[in-house]
């Protein structure tokens, strides 16, 4: 049995402790898009102290980006006018591990994924992370090095998506960053 009991009562602590409901219920201006892993470890709001308000965040598994995840930063970038977008990484990512699994495969030969045939999009998910980082062969060792990999596929797309694209050349920024689950640090490589 799920325990919602402690979800009411924590929500029953939140809204108790915060009072600036009514200002935000005005309207949103978030400084930042953060595009981050949906590991329940990589709460963005959490791990960067903010405030409601402050961040727009966009959460897949991988921080992979597709067709909901562009739509979804395209809003906030187009409509929001926001003009800074933080990619987030993490270290001890299942997906990129998954990825990783794949890779050694392939190193061994006996990688063989029908990506038209697959029931799974799970499965299909982690055969397109795998792409991101092969090619370096300790990418199949360095979770650190193929998380980065992949987190720089993700930048691409967004940055091949003309509305983003023109969005850059009107200052948006985009950077990248990595979170270490182990220390709890955030580095940002602006
Ligand atoms: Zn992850």
């Amino acid at each position: 049995m799920a325990n919602y009991e402690k979800l009411i009562g924590g929500n029953r602590s939140f809204y108790e402790r915060n009072a600036d409901f009514k200002e935000l219920a005005g309207g949103q201006k978030p400084e930042h898009i953060v595009v981050a892993c949906s590991d329940s470890r990589v709460a963005p709001e959490i791990i960067l102290n903010a405030r409601l308000g402050e961040l727009f965040v966009i959460r897949s598994a991988g921080e992979v980006i597709d067709d909901a995840e562009l739509a979804t930063i395209e809003y906030g970038v187009v409509h929001l006018g926001i003009k800074s977008i933080i990619m987030l990484a993490h270290t001890n990512c299942g997906a990129v591990a998954e990825a990783q699994k794949l890779l050694r495969e392939s190193e061994a030969g006996k990688l063989h994924f029908d990506e038209k045939a697959a029931n799974s999009k799970l499965d299909v998910m982690a055969y397109r992370i795998y792409k991101n980082i092969a090619g370096k062969s300790n990418n199949s060792v360095d979770s650190r090095s193929a998380a980065l990999d992949n987190l720089m596929a993700q930048i691409k797309i967004l940055e091949d998506y003309e509305p983003i694209r023109d969005a850059i050349k009107n200052g948006l920024r985009i950077i990248s960053g990595m979170y270490d689950i182990n220390t709890g640090r955030v580095e940002l490589y602006v």
